[in-house]
């Protein structure tokens, strides 16, 4: 069969929250899931349970000590809560874990993973992972900016080297730099990062000069079709001349002209319009073969609309 877009999420990534308040919450899913079902488009897609990562497929991108110290923390969370302590475990001064988190990373990791066997063994022509926590900002070894493990980065480095892959390409168009992706794959060849994301703004960061990154830094109040004119120049030739055999999108929405996240000023047509191109780059070069992960996106009307432009576009719908 095949030729269908596969909808990967798990329930334990609703499990995972920072805090009343706190913008990366479980009902940025909903507001996915809401819109898809409102909208018809849930029925086209093939609706998939994640399974989590297994510690090995994580270690392709993040050391040991950074998994075992995530693992480790929902245990003496819990024995703090017992003792009367606080729901929440502070790992950076906007990111922190519950007894539940440990779970939900596995499985948001564990979506891409699953997301990428499915689509090169051709049961999809291409996949959206509905996870939470997100993961471009999460380097080898250190968690922040809401991100513990890098989703993408593990899936890249796992159709790399699982499946054999010689080379891959990620694109990141969340309105924040993806430092920590660039953190794990800088001066890997096999890997191809394309950016692009407001800049001066979080997180603060050095970028690398390595060879196989393409960061499009743009000023604040860019406009969509300032947007897909840098992309045009910047990314395409890029990426034909990389011939990537297989497509990784951290695909974040808080560049939205509505979400005040960011101040970007994309909107569902601009992310229909970059869908597109990826998808032309794929065809090209990587049999269509796309795994997109869900990173920013806070403005809940508008990310519902933005992700299912997304994935209709995906979808050929
Ligand atoms: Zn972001």
């Amino acid at each position: 069969m095949g030729l269908s877009t596969g909808y990967f999420t798990h329930r334990d990534c609703w499990r995972h929250e920072m805090g009343a308040g706190h913008p990366e919450c479980p009902m940025r899913l909903d507001a996915i899931e809401d819109r898809l079902r409102a909208s018809g488009l849930a029925d086209f897609l093939d609706h998939r349970d994640a399974t989590p990562a297994a510690l090995a497929d994580m270690e392709l991108a993040h050391g040991r000590m950074h998994l075992a110290a995530l693992r480790g923390l929902s245990d003496i969370l819990r024995e703090d809560i017992a003792a009367g302590g606080p729901p929440h475990f502070l790992v950076d001064p906007d990111t922190s874990v519950n007894v539940h988190s440990w779970e939900a990373i596995q499985v948001a990791a564990g979506a891409a993973i699953d997301a990428t066997d499915a689509v090169i063994a051709g049961e999809l022509t291409n996949a959206f992972c509905a996870v939470r926590p997100p993961g471009h900002h999460a380097m080898r070894d250190k968690a922040m900016g809401f991100c513990f493990v890098n989703n993408v980065a593990v899936a890249a480095k796992y159709a790399l080297e699982r499946h054999g892959l010689s080379r891959v390409a990620i694109i990141d168009f969340d309105v924040h730099h993806g430092n920590g992706t660039e953190d794990i794959v800088a001066g890997d060849e096999r890997i191809l990062m394309c950016s692009i994301y407001q800049h001066p703004f979080y997180p603060p960061w050095e970028h690398s000069n390595a060879g196989n990154l393409c960061n499009v830094p743009v000023p604040a109040y860019t406009r969509g079709m300032d947007i897909r004119e840098m992309v045009d120049m910047m990314w395409l030739p890029r990426l034909d001349a990389h011939k990537p055999q297989m497509l990784f999108i951290s695909a974040g929405f808080d560049g939205h002209r509505e979400d005040d996240m960011g101040q970007l000023g994309m909107v569902e047509a601009d992310y229909v319009w970059i869908t597109e191109r990826l998808m032309e780059v794929a065809r090209r070069h990587a049999k269509g073969r796309i795994v997109s992960c869900l990173e920013g996106g806070y403005e809940l009307s508008s990310l519902g609309r933005s992700v299912e432009a997304h994935i209709r576009t995906l979808a050929g719908l």
